[in-house]
């Protein structure tokens, strides 16, 4: 059996999915007890009155050029962070079945598997290798019952992008025995080259995407997780039928029109320079002591005083990500970076001492 299906939970791959009204758009809706009017203030190009299709095919097609994938090896979810909970749903039995992540990283990986009772194994980034990933560690960590296995890259909040050798040898090493999911909501600021590419080496590969962050589109809500056909045939029976909304639909859609990639490419270019900026704008606070290397749109802060620093910034209006409640993290903000007049905002926050 393949091993997308062996290792995922016996009631996913018997469950008899629910069979939503069909798609038909040349004829008449009167399968689905819609309403046949529109509200008065609705602006969807299709009628907020019916249902969304189910994994538009427009916006998956899009989406699979996108992400250079085929079709069949995309779903569409409410944010990634929809993927991260439909993969818990799908491969852990509570009290059984464990995933393993490199922390600190992503919160969203572990409370997922919490939700569905499965234990969180964790195995530390390495902080003086820039907080590089362990694969001896890695590997040593997995047993039977380990069924995802998180790699954040870039990983949120280190910032950093993870050494692709490594990434190999851990795909190489669980193909089959684990999921691998490769989380790259960050990868746009990389300028790294997305691991979707090997999607056709490792059967048990899943890449998680979204338009939350380089395509401005978090308050839309779509990500994707790319994946084997095995995979997202599975994924489709555990997603609700219309999951995404028709805003959401097309807001997505006219994002991943020509001309919108370009503009994003464009201002994707800009943060980047105004990532410099505010770099060196933190670097000359008493507050700040280390500012680390990063491959996202976010900078990690080892503070001297990071009371201080969030005290300043509240002061000012400004919020600031606190990460000192991760123990690997005691002195530690994270900072996104903003427009040229937030971030001056901030470095004049914390000037002083
Ligand atoms: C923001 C973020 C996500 C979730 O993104 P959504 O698509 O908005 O759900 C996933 N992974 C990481 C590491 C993130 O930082």
């Amino acid at each position: 059996m393949n091993s997308l299906i062996s290792l995922a939970r016996p009631e996913i791959v018997t469950l008899k999915p629910y069979a939503h009204a069909v798609w038909l758009p040349s004829h008449t809706r009167l399968h689905a007890n819609e309403a046949p009017w529109r509200p008065t203030r609705d602006g969807t190009r299709v009628g907020l009155n019916r249902y969304p299709e189910t994994q538009p095919q427009a916006l998956i097609e899009r989406l699979a050029s996108l992400y250079d994938v085929s079709s069949a090896q995309v779903l569409a979810t409410r944010g990634a962070d929809e993927a991260i909970d439909l993969l818990s749903r799908i491969y852990l039995r509570a009290g059984v079945d464990a995933i393993l992540q490199c922390s600190p990283t992503f919160g969203m990986y572990q409370v997922a598997a919490r939700i569905q009772g499965a234990e969180v194994i964790e195995v530390p980034l390495t902080r003086a290798r820039g907080w590089g990933v362990d694969v001896q560690a890695l590997l040593a960590a997995w047993r039977p019952g380990v069924k995802l296995v998180y790699l954040c890259s870039p990983n949120n909040p280190t910032g950093n992008l993870l050494d692709y050798a490594a990434l190999e040898h851990i795909c190489t090493v669980l193909d089959g025995k684990a999921i691998v999911v490769i989380d790259e909501a960050y990868i746009e600021w990389s300028g790294a080259a997305s691991l979707a590419r090997w999607l056709g080496r490792f059967q048990s590969l899943a890449i998680l995407r979204t338009l939350s962050k380089a395509h401005a589109l978090a308050g839309a809500r779509l990500g994707a997780l790319l994946a084997a056909p095995e995979l997202i045939q599975l994924a489709k029976r555990v997603i609700p039928p219309y999951a995404l909304s028709q805003p959401t639909i097309e807001a997505a859609l006219s994002a991943l029109e020509p001309t919108e990639l370009r503009v994003s490419q464009t201002r994707l270019q800009a943060l980047l320079v105004e990532k410099d900026y505010l770099r060196r704008g933190l670097a000359s606070s008493p507050l700040v002591e280390k500012i680390w290397r990063s491959d996202t749109n976010f900078l990690l802060i080892d503070c001297s005083d990071a009371e201080r620093f969030m005290n300043y910034s509240i002061a000012g209006g400004l919020i600031v990500r606190d990460l000192r409640a991760n123990c690997a993290l005691p002195r530690s903000l994270r900072v996104s970076v903003g427009s040229r007049a937030e971030n001056d905002a901030l470095i004049a926050c914390v000037a002083r001492s």
